[in-house]
């Protein structure tokens, strides 16, 4: 038997039971691979099935509002993700006639579709030999045939991609990469692999080597950039304050606390610092926060150092409606229905 009949014979048996393998269509192939960027599987099935409940078609999501998406995608963060879906479905909606476009280029042009879920649809959905590679697929193929560059660094990526590729089967591609992705995160694991359980362990370089704990090999990532916030926690009669910034930039699209990113010169903000905040920064101004608390927070390439202005206005002021940002008094008891970042979650705990 070949490596790949061995795989695809272990995957016949072994592979996970997941509900978007159930009865595969390109749409719910679509929305489980950009859940799963970056998060794992068991935290993306409650919020899977919830999200395919309320849209149980391409055109259900694009006829939505982009907060409902973001609302049904709460508890997998990186809600970029879940704006890009929302954006790629009505694209679909109005120039592919709700289809999915089964062609590479096309695809891959999509918001939210990198070469790992374009493989990934392609592959599964339309049976086209295409390799999607992840994190899983790196690390089988750098022990697989023993790749000595590190597998964040390109050539290491091309080395296992152009033989991986080499042997996805044409009847079933999509298989291949699921074998490939399960037995990653099932048996050839990232510290203690189990070899002993490996169906591939005889073409298995590293194991016929010993070296299966030297491999693969990484360069550290950077460490997240630090960034000095300031954050606004304002409520008044039962309100907090709320905004939303449309034009572009960190978290934009989402409902938040205001914030900017504080740059002291001589103890006062420069002039081109805290543009999105001009308006908020002179309603406040003269009135002393009831307290200032401090907290941080890591986001995957900034770490937030934050410190919280938290004020309570005898009155809420009046909302300016300006282009791009707009503001809003929610009620604190609604606060759940918010799909508010957990960055800001946790800043409202600092509520005096
Ligand atoms: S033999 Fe071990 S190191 Fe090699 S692919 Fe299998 S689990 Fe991974």
């Amino acid at each position: 038997m070949t490596l790949t009949q061995m795989l695809l014979a272990w995957y016949d048996l072994h592979g996970r039971d997941l509900p978007w393998r159930r009865n595969p269509t390109p749409y719910s192939i679509l929305v489980s691979e950009i859940m799963l960027q970056q998060t794992r599987v068991e935290a993306v099935l409650p919020t899977y099935e919830r999200f395919m409940q309320r849209f149980p078609t391409l055109q259900d999501l694009a006829a939505a509002s982009q907060d409902e998406t973001l609302t049904f995608w709460q508890g997998l963060g990186y809600y970029s993700r879940a704006r890009r879906l929302h954006q790629a479905a009505q694209i679909i909606a109005s120039e592919h006639q709700g289809r999915i476009p089964d062609d590479r280029r096309i695809l891959r042009s999509l918001p939210g579709i990198g070469d790992y879920t374009c493989g990934a649809i392609l592959s599964m959905a339309f049976s086209q030999s295409i390799l999607a590679m992840d994190g899983n697929l790196l690390r089988v193929g750098a022990r697989l045939f023993v790749i000595e560059e590190p597998i964040n660094r390109m050539k290491a990526k091309g080395q296992i991609q152009t033989k991986f590729e080499a042997m996805i089967p044409a009847q079933r591609p999509g298989d291949f990469n699921q074998a490939l992705m399960d037995l990653g995160s099932e048996v050839c694991l990232p510290r203690q692999p189990r070899c002993q359980a490996c169906p591939i362990s005889r073409h298995c370089q590293a194991f016929l080597q010993d070296r299966t704990l030297d491999l693969p090999r990484k360069v550290a990532p950077k460490a997240p950039l630090p960034v000095q916030v300031h954050v606004y926690l304002v409520e008044s009669k039962g309100f907090v304050l709320l905004r939303k910034r449309t034009a572009g930039g960190f978290l934009q699209g989402l409902w938040e606390l205001p914030w900017h990113e504080a740059h002291f010169g001589a103890g006062r903000f420069l002039p081109s610092v805290a543009e999105e905040s001009h308006w908020l920064l002179s309603c406040l101004k003269g009135q002393d926060p009831l307290e200032v608390r401090r907290m941080d927070y890591v986001f995957s390439h900034r770490h937030w150092f934050m410190t919280i202005f938290c004020h309570a206005l005898e009155e809420p002021f009046y909302l300016p409606r300006e282009e791009n940002i707009q503001y809003r008094w929610q009620p604190w008891e609604t606060m759940e229905e918010i799909a508010l970042p957990t960055v800001f979650k946790r800043a409202l705990k600092a509520r005096p």
